[in-house]
Order: structure tokens, then C-alpha cells, then sequence
């Protein structure tokens, strides 16, 4: 994974110089957390090195904005606040009125609600900010909160690693159940198959969750950064209530599953891919990619499928087109529109 200082180096335009100050000034701006008023940063940097000046970090803060090191925050109370955008993906905003804390949080539902708004009036939008202002919970209760506030990319990790393995448990009851229903006995054993590579992989995410819980015992009762709920309990569950219609045969199961798997590698590739770099991205990448071999066998499967109940009638109408298999069909879900897709 990137270091700080290679970060910086992808983000420094072409041409542009190394400063020494400047260096320094990025590299304390990215060991914070959460949203800093410019004023903040000086004091920061002035207390490590009373030599730079105000002129300077604000320069160097302008810089990192055009640079996409910084993102300038809103929150409305008529100053601007900055986050770093090191292993740390866009997102949305609580704000509270009374203690002036931010809380921040992504929802792939609410993303999606835009995309589709924007799509239904032809908009094309460039950054969507959404705030929610209110009383946080220890301004309600009075109490402190039990647990520190971790750096949240440690969060973001946490809650990709959630996602994938809530979608890795439906893929599994959706294996599970279509060998459970499958007929053809060559289709049986591809059902078979994948329901056991999904138990191999929710181990192995399981075990990788475990550890890095393991290792941050605050980690697990920090509050939720990724709100994907209908990406992981939906793209598979809707898939096993199709299953369960009647009539669904070895071909359509087959087709569910491929629409099921193109939709998921679809969703976590288009998101990792959207993510800046951090263990997040990695876990969803790398979570596409299983996906997508998953829907190549099962297309092998479907192809040779049909090949193989042709051969039995063979004067019947040619069925060799799997028709809306390979890419003719629009995904389901909300994961398509016109956002680009690798396939
Ligand atoms: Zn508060
Ligand atoms: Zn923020």
C-alpha cells in the first residue's frame, strides 16, 4: 500500500517542485484525522516549527486542495474545514449543532438514489455533498463516549471487510440451495463447487476480519462508516428468491447466478476503483475479481449446458444463443445506469 510520502509523489503535478517546508506541512497535515480548520493546521505546524509561516500553510493548503491531497469541507458556520484524502474516500457528513463535531459515513443507497436522479433528468453531476445537522448522541445523553474516535480508514477497512462477507454469506445460501435444486448432474457439481469456494472465502474474510479486530480492541465498537445494505444483503438474496419460484430449472438457475455475479463484480469494482487507495479498496478489488471468476465458470457452465441439451434434441430449434448471458442484459439492480463498467 502506498506510504504517505508516495501519495504525495502520485499527487505532485508534473514539474512541480519539492519543497522541503512544504513536505513537512503535508506530512502533519495527513496524520490527522477528521476535519481541521486552516487556522488549526498553523497552529499545528507552528508548534513543531515556529519558522514557517501562516503564508506559507495556507499556500501549501491551497496547493494540496488543487492537488486532491485535501478536500475542502463545507459545514456551513461560515469557515472552511479540511480533510485529507489518504486512504480515505469521499463521503457524507452528521454535523452537530452543539459540539460542532462531524461524524462522516458513505451509503452506497444514497449514491444510488442520486445516480438515479441525476439519469432521470439527463444531469451530470460532478460531487454531491449531503449534511445532516442535529444533536450527536453525547450532546443527547450528557455522557462521554466509552470509546475513542480511530483514525478511519482503520473504520472503512473494518466496514469493507463487513460488506464483502455479508455478500459472500448470500452468495453461499444461493449456491447452497441452487445445488440443492439442480438437476443436471454436471451443473449440480458447478453449484456444489462455488457454494464451497464461497465457504473457503468467507473463512478466509472471517479470519482477516478477526485479525484486524484482533489487533484494534476499540475497532469493533466504532460506529459504522459504510452503509451498503442493499449491496450485501441484496444482490444475492433477491437471487435466491428467484430460485425459489416454480419452474426454475438448471438453465435459468444458471442465469440467476450469472446476473447475480456480474451485478456484485460489477458494484465492488466500480466502488474499489472509486475508493482512494487503503485497505478498503484492496478488499473490494480483490473481492471483484472473485466475483468475476465466478461468473466466467458459470458462463462456461451455461454455454455448455445448453451445448449438452441441444445434443440430446438435436431437431429442435437451435438454442446455441444464451440470450441476455453475455452482456446483452442490463444489470439489476441499482448498481447500473450509466456509470461505466468493465464489462
Ligand atoms: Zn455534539
Ligand atoms: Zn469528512
Amino acid at each position: 500500500m502506498l506510504s504517505p510520502s508516495q501519495f504525495i509523489e502520485n499527487h505532485r503535478p508534473a514539474g512541480g517542485r519539492r519543497s522541503g517546508k512544504r513536505d513537512f506541512i503535508v506530512d502533519v497535515f495527513l496524520r490527522q484525522s477528521g476535519h481541521l480548520g486552516a487556522d488549526d493546521l498553523v497552529s499545528l505546524i507552528r508548534s513543531e516549527d515556529a519558522r514557517i509561516s501562516r503564508a506559507t500553510i495556507y499556500r501549501t493548503l491551497q496547493w494540496m486542495v488543487e492537488a486532491g491531497i485535501a478536500r475542502r469541507v463545507d459545514f456551513g458556520d461560515g469557515k472552511y474545514r479540511f480533510e485529507h484524502s489518504y486512504r480515505h474516500p469521499r463521503h457524507f457528513h452528521l454535523i452537530c449543532k452543539s459540539c460542532q463535531q462531524s461524524f462522516e459515513f458513505l451509503s452506497s443507497d444514497i449514491e444510488a438514489i442520486i445516480e438515479d436522479v441525476a439519469n432521470a433528468r439527463r444531469f451530470t453531476p460532478s460531487e454531491s455533498v449531503l449534511q445532516i445537522y442535529g444533536t450527536c448522541e453525547q450532546c443527547q445523553t450528557g455522557l462521554p463516549s466509552s470509546v475513542p474516535r480511530l483514525p478511519l480508514e482503520k473504520v472503512f477497512a473494518r466496514d469493507a471487510l463487513r460488506v464483502a462477507i455479508a455478500t459472500e454469506r448470500s452468495g453461499l445460501a444461493f449456491y447452497t440451495r441452487a445445488s440443492r435444486l439442480a438437476r443436471d448432474p454436471r451443473g449440480k457439481r458447478v453449484f456444489e463447487r462455488l457454494a464451497a469456494e464461497e465457504r473457503e472465502h468467507l473463512a478466509t474474510l472471517e479470519a482477516r476480519y478477526k485479525e484486524l479486530t484482533d489487533a484494534e480492541p476499540q475497532l469493533e465498537a466504532q460506529p459504522a462508516f459504510l452503509f451498503f445494505k442493499s449491496a450485501s444483503n441484496g444482490l444475492f438474496s433477491a437471487g435466491v428468491e428467484e430460485l425459489a419460484a416454480p419452474g426454475v430449472g438448471d438453465r435459468e438457475a444458471l442465469r440467476i447466478g450469472i446476473r447475480c455475479e456480474r451485478a456484485s463484480h460489477r458494484f465492488f469494482k466500480q466502488y474499489g476503483e472509486r475508493f482512494e487507495e487503503s485497505e478498503g479498496r484492496r478488499i473490494f478489488l480483490e473481492f471483484a475479481d472473485e466475483e468475476r471468476d465466478h461468473f466466467d465458470l458459470l458462463v462456461r457452465e451455461f454455454r455448455a449446458l445448453v451445448a449438452r441439451q441441444a445434443a440430446k434434441r438435436p431437431r429442435s430449434r437451435s438454442v446455441a444463443s444464451p440470450r441476455g448471458v453475455d452482456g446483452a442484459a442490463k444489470p439489476r439492480g441499482k448498481t447500473g445506469g450509466a456509470r461505466k463498467s468493465s464489462r
